[in-house]
């Protein structure tokens, strides 16, 4: 008897090899593999005609060869011209083999399935998948739509379609998957039943309106995608709450305010804090002195002092008897924070250490002497500091800066940190990132909110100019004075591409061409790629005021403040998200100069990143960006998981999905009321194992 927690190798043609390869798609159960959905569909259902094609899409076509010959271009190419009574188009390969050459001789059928692109010849087809069709055969057409999953090499998607079509295919007496969401709530929303959903998902059956269909779940927007997608926000909701049930069910520190460290701290700064940041304080204040462990997450602008009140959190850490640790994602961040904390807590008699993979030999045991006896009171760093070999005398808070740069799973990796026993440090963590607040309800379900919405008196707004690409002598002009009145510049280049290294190639060469350009500034380079200490190096030659002009990629951290720098230049900023843009922006601005954001596009731009673009020119408010980022693009990646690292789902998609939140919420009360014994299970479909047994 088999169930949806059989292995996989239960299936016709999985052996240990194969589970092998799909064990690296995490998928080890039948249920896995069930839930293992497409990510787009390819319709081969029917044969248009050759003239139907129109670049950008996918198209099966039938028809006649021509010709077959070699093309010079700039790489060699076998062109084939195929004909049908519409019209003309060319397959172009560019790996072949003789073989190939051959076999599609003038005169010969075939059928091939590919998309359309435009090419030296006109409409081509790249690589175009393609089978002979042989005269008084029969070449029958599929009847539902292929699904494309997500794979891995050495797993074809014909091979994943077989084996998940063969469980599809287990009769109900071998293979029963339960739904979990209870029929009444289900019917309520309208979902459809969860193996319903799943078979069409797999097998969307060809039909009338298949055009329709098609394009409700190429955006997700399917009745039963949408049902999927409820369950899977569910499960996660499920999860995140579990978490915070069982870290509410451990202890932490009892940290009574005494307030003598935090005032002093206040005597010795030259202004005061903010409404935003004594409020926020309070709220930290408040979590601390009680038993139970605080989960608190901190939102605040680019440059609305943050670091302050992570400091007044670690003196009443410290001022208790306890550690506070404070760590950042970068080598950079992270020694721009122990600058900070030092020179703030010193002069208090406070020992602040510092740990990251530079620190080596004698320094390293030094530091770690100091953590391990107590001596060290705070203790700054990057992941070096949750390493095997690190042992806190008594550590009672973590902050983590920068939050949106750690997953769920690293979050529970830190909370493991530093237990012991039933005591667990109480958490701060703080991002830049603002997410508007639906999103960051769900998002962060686990944690409480603090924000600080108010940022310190008398900045100077940075203020921001759209200028096209056709203008680049003109802005290259303005830093070179700029950089010559004594200012410095940042230029952040960008690409498309997901590659690192492609994005860091053109960084280089963007660099050189500058440099060829200004031959009196100097320019310095950096990128993903370089070395921690070679990075370092060119920042701390730019906060210096060495270099007057840094060429950077992305990667350009977050939080570096270099005050004298007041000029940033973006590339291609239509590239990027507004959250992104809006914190590039806030590496300028951080000194009493003037400050200017110059974004270069490449004209001409689209309606929504004209849009998108006009919204960061007219505003600095990273609340108000986001949530105008979030209208604007609808569907879009606010939250995309791919510039947060915020959560990674398999169908949800938090912004399209935004309007699930409210009514997952409902759902997951219910369930937490009504079917505890439902939780488990949904949260393993969705999250696999380590969710559900990540102690915490
Ligand atoms: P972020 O929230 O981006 O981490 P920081 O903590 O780095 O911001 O603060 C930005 C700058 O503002 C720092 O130089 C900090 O010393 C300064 N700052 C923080 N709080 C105040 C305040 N209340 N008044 C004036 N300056 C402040
Ligand atoms: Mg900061």
């Amino acid at each position: 008897m088999l169930s949806e927690h059989s292995p996989l190798t239960v299936l016709k043609g999985v052996g240990p090899g194969v589970a092998t390869r799909l064990a690296s798609l995490h998928l080890h159960t039948l249920q896995d593999l069930l839930f293992h959905l497409p990510l787009r569909y390819q319709d081969r259902t029917r044969i248009s005609p050759i003239a139907a094609s129109r670049i950008g899409s996918d198209i099966q076509i039938e028809g006649e060869v021509l010709a077959t010959e070699l093309a010079y271009g700039r790489r060699r190419s076998l062109l084939c011209r195929l004909k049908d009574a519409s019209g003309i188009i060319s397959l172009r390969f560019f790996h072949f083999s003789a073989a190939q050459k051959n076999a599609l001789s003038p005169g010969t059928r075939l059928r091939c399935y590919g998309e359309v692109r435009g090419g030296a010849t006109g409409l081509e087809l790249y690589h175009p998948e393609y089978q002979f069709l042989h005269a008084g055969q029969e070449h029958s057409l599929p009847q539902s739509l292929t699904p494309v999953y997500p794979s891995t090499e050495g797993m074809q998607q014909a091979r994943l379609r077989k084996l998940i079509l063969q469980t599809l295919d287990l009769p109900d007496t071998q293979l029963q998957v339960q739904d979990w969401i209870p029929e009444s709530l289900r019917e309520r929303l309208g979902f459809p039943p969860l193996m319903d959903a799943i078979r069409f998902l797999h097998r969307p059956p060809a039909g009338d309106g298949l055009t329709s269909t098609l394009q409700q779940l190429s955006l997700g927007q399917h009745p039963c995608q949408r049902r999927l997608a409820f369950e899977e926000l569910l499960s996660h909701r499920l999860c995140l709450r579990r978490l915070r049930a069982q870290a509410e069910a451990l202890h932490a520190p009892v940290m009574h305010y005494q307030g003598a460290l935090q005032q002093a701290l206040r005597a010795a700064l030259p202004f005061s804090l903010t409404g935003a940041q004594e409020r926020v304080c309070r709220e930290i204040q408040a979590d601390l002195g009680q038993g139970r462990p605080m989960l608190r997450l901190l939102q605040g602008d680019v440059g609305s002092g943050k670091t302050l009140v992570a400091a007044m959190a670690a003196l009443q850490a410290v001022e208790t008897g306890y550690q506070a640790a404070i760590m950042a994602p970068t080598e950079i961040l992270a020694e721009q924070h122990y600058l900070n904390f030092s020179r703030w807590l010193e002069p208090l008699g406070l020992k602040v250490g510092w740990l990251s993979g530079k620190v080596k030999g004698r320094k390293r045991a030094d530091q770690l002497q100091a953590i391990g006896d107590g001596t060290a009171q705070l203790v700054v760093g990057t992941h070096a500091l949750f390493q095997e070999d690190v042992a806190f005398a008594r550590l009672g808070l973590i902050i983590i800066d920068e939050q949106h740069r750690f997953g769920v799973h690293q979050r529970l990796a830190l909370r493991e940190k530093g237990a012991s026993g039933e005591h667990i440090p109480h958490q701060l963590v703080m991002t830049a990132t603002p997410i508007p607040r639906t999103l960051a309800m769900s998002a962060y379900a686990d944690l409480d909110c603090s924000i600080i919405d108010e940022l310190p008196p008398g900045r100077t707004p940075v203020s921001t100019l759209l200028i096209s690409n056709s203008r680049r002598a003109e802005v290259i002009e303005r830093i070179h004075r700029a950089c010559r009145q004594g200012s410095q510049a940042y230029w952040v280049c960008t690409l498309i591409e997901e590659s690192e290294a492609l994005q860091c190639q053109a960084a280089e060469v963007t660099a050189q061409t500058l440099a060829a350009q200004l031959p009196d500034l100097r320019i310095g380079l950096i990128h993903g790629r370089m070395k921690p200490t070679e990075k370092t190096a060119v920042m701390d030659a730019f906060k210096q005021g060495e270099l007057q002009l840094l060429v950077a990629t992305t990667v350009i951290e977050v939080g570096v403040d270099v005050p004298n720098a007041s000029l940033m230049v973006i590339e291609n900023p239509e590239r990027l998200g507004l959250a992104q843009l809006h914190q590039l922006r806030g590496r300028v601005g951080r000194g009493a100069l003037a400050s200017h954001c110059v974004m270069l596009y490449q004209s001409p731009l689209s309606q929504v990143s004209q849009e998108r673009l006009s919204i960061m020119r007219d505003s600095n408010d990273g609340f108000l960006i986001a949530e105008k980022d979030l209208a604007i693009r609808g569907p879009g990646q606010v939250l995309g998981t791919q510039q947060t690292g915020l959560m990674s789902f398999r169908i949800a998609d938090l912004s399209r999905d935004a309007g699930m939140l409210e009514p997952v919420r409902h759902a997951a009360e219910r369930i937490q009321r009504d079917y505890p014994d439902r939780i488990d299970p949904l949260i393993r479909r969705w999250l696999g194992e380590r969710e559900l047994y990540g102690n915490v």
